[in-house]
Formats: structure tokens, sequence, C-alpha cells
């Protein structure tokens, strides 16, 4: 039953996530979060899960915080990010949603040079935002 309780936890952290998609969090700040939600998920399994969901992009690492601390914000997930173009700001993890659209040309592109029937993408550009310029 190991791989069930496994799967529920999965989707209870996209859930959690995805309600808290505005913020930026550390491992402990999530578990403590969670915990409060009434989760039993400890904070070795949010910190596996996190580990887990960066590799896949889904997380990304900000550093915040006077003691450095990493937190986390919530990129995207496979059903919400389609077709998504964003500039990110490596300094203080400002987002900003690009709606210039140059995505036909660039798979068109891409589809040439692969061979590849193309269903989705992610784009993301990362600099330094005006006020941290
Ligand atoms: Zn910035």
């Amino acid at each position: 039953m190991a791989s069930t309780r496994l799967t529920r936890q999965k989707q209870e952290f996209r859930r959690f996530l995805e309600i808290n998609r505005d913020k930026e969090m550390t491992v402990a700040e999530m578990a403590e979060l969670l915990k409060a939600s009434g989760s039993d998920m400890g904070i070795a399994t949010v910190y596996r899960a996190v580990n887990r969901l960066e590799g896949e992009g889904i997380l990304i690492k900000t550093v915040t915080g006077a003691q450095g601390k990493s937190a986390y914000r919530y990129a995207a997930n496979d059903e919400t990010v389609r077709s998504c173009h964003r500039v990110f700001c490596t300094c203080c993890g400002k987002t900003v949603d690009l709606t210039y659209k140059f995505t036909d040309k660039l798979e068109k592109n891409v589809s040439d040079m692969t061979g590849f029937s193309l269903t989705d993408h992610q784009l993301m550009f990362y600099g330094l935002c005006s006020d941290c310029r």
C-alpha cells in the first residue's frame, strides 16, 4: 500500500503548491504549512518531493532572507504551463509572464529541425529585473 500512500502524498503536495503558488517557501515552511493543514507529510518527505520537483523544473530554487536560506517557488506544472513564457529575476525571484507571441515560429523551427511533433514547451528567460539591475 506504500505506493498508494505515495501517490496520494504526491497529489496532495501538488495541490498544496497550487494553492500557495504565489509564495516562496523553504522546505521547513512547507512542512509546517502542510502539517497545519492536517497533512501527514513529514519534513523528509517534503524534502524529497521538493528535490524531485526541482529536478523536473516545477519548483525553482531561490535564495531568500538574510541567512541566505534556500526557498522555492512554484514555476509550473504540466497541466497549467502550456506554451508559457516567462522572464525570471535571479536576484529577487520576480517572475513576469510574457505575452509576446513568438511560439508558432519557434515550434515550427524545432519541429523542422528534429522531426518531432510538438505538444508542449516551456520557455524561461533569466536575468535581473529593473529593481535589481
Ligand atoms: Zn529583481
